[in-house]
């Protein structure tokens, strides 16, 4: 099960098992992101720089974080989260030093992944700048800029919106490989649904075939939240039988408790 690591623990447990419906983006993200920071000596030999910056688009829910989590994760890399929108705002004041520091923190950690989430928050397309930001644009590409390209710190930028951030972060050597990360197709809803049931005592005959023809639209996070009300409507439907009284609850119970195909609702 999931653990929130303590801050800049690499996550616990999350692996590429654990995303589901993204096909061969898994395969660019490994080739982008852990074949460097496992094999810098690669890119040395060819004479190239790995990537210091990716950038991941894509809509709210669709894998990003887990993406990242589950890179450093197989990577056994240093893994920290910079919010965009937190850094703007709570650190409001701090936020060059604080990204100074989480950058100096990853390179001492190294290897190391730094997530930021809602980058486009943090370095705006320049019309839409204000003051602040714009001394943390100038902050953040400094950053990448010190970053010796060894590869062995990789900046991740994850954003819904690709045309929403600043031209200078997208140069050669800052955020110059982007991976798109797409809304599930009905397989992927399928795969998704496979994931995210996979600890759950299903009942013979739950059809995730129809419910994945019929969710269009839902993306990662909404399946994940589809399966947990489905496994939480079974309990209820087993527990009002019951005396309520929750210490008394009979081992019976578990064997009971099915989810089933009305449980997944309509
Ligand atoms: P945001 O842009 O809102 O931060 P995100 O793209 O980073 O969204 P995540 O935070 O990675 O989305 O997804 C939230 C949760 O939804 C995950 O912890 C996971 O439970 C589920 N989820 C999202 N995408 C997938 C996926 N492709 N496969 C399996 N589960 C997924």
């Amino acid at each position: 099960e999931y653990q929130e690591p303590s801050d800049g623990e690499p996550p616990i447990g999350i692996t590429y098992d654990d995303i589901g419906g993204l096909g061969d983006t898994v395969d660019q993200v490994r080739e982008m992101i852990e074949l460097p920071l496992k094999h810098p000596e690669l890119f040395a030999r060819l004479g190239i720089d790995p990537p210091k910056g990716v950038l991941l688009y894509g809509p709210p829910g669709t894998g990003k974080t887990l993406l990242a989590r589950a890179v450093a994760n197989e990577t056994n890399a240093h893994f920290s989260v910079i919010n965009g929108p937190e850094i703007m705002g709570r650190y409001y004041g701090e936020s060059e030093g604080r990204l100074r520091e989480v950058f100096e923190e990853a390179e001492a950690q190294a290897p190391a992944i730094i997530f930021i989430d809602e980058i486009d928050s943090i370095a705006p397309a320049r019309d839409e700048t204000g003051e602040a930001e714009r001394r943390v644009v100038a902050q953040l590409l400094t950053l990448l800029d010190g970053l010796e390209a060894r590869g062995n710190v990789v900046v991740i930028g994850a954003t819904n919106r690709p045309d929403a951030i600043d031209e200078a972060l997208r140069r050669p050597g800052r955020f110059d490989r982007e991976i798109v990360i797409g809304v599930p197709d009905t397989q992927g809803r399928r795969e998704i649904l496979n994931i995210h049931t996979r600890g759950m005592p299903l009942a013979e005959g739950v059809d995730l075939e129809t419910l994945a023809r019929t969710t269009y639209g839902f993306v990662g996070a909404d399946l994940g939240a589809l399966a947990r009300e489905a496994a939480i409507s079974a309990l209820r439907r087993v527990l009002p039988g019951l005396d309520l009284d929750l210490d008394e609850i009979p081992a019976e119970v578990l064997d009971e408790l099915v989810v089933t195909d009305d449980d997944f609702g309509d």
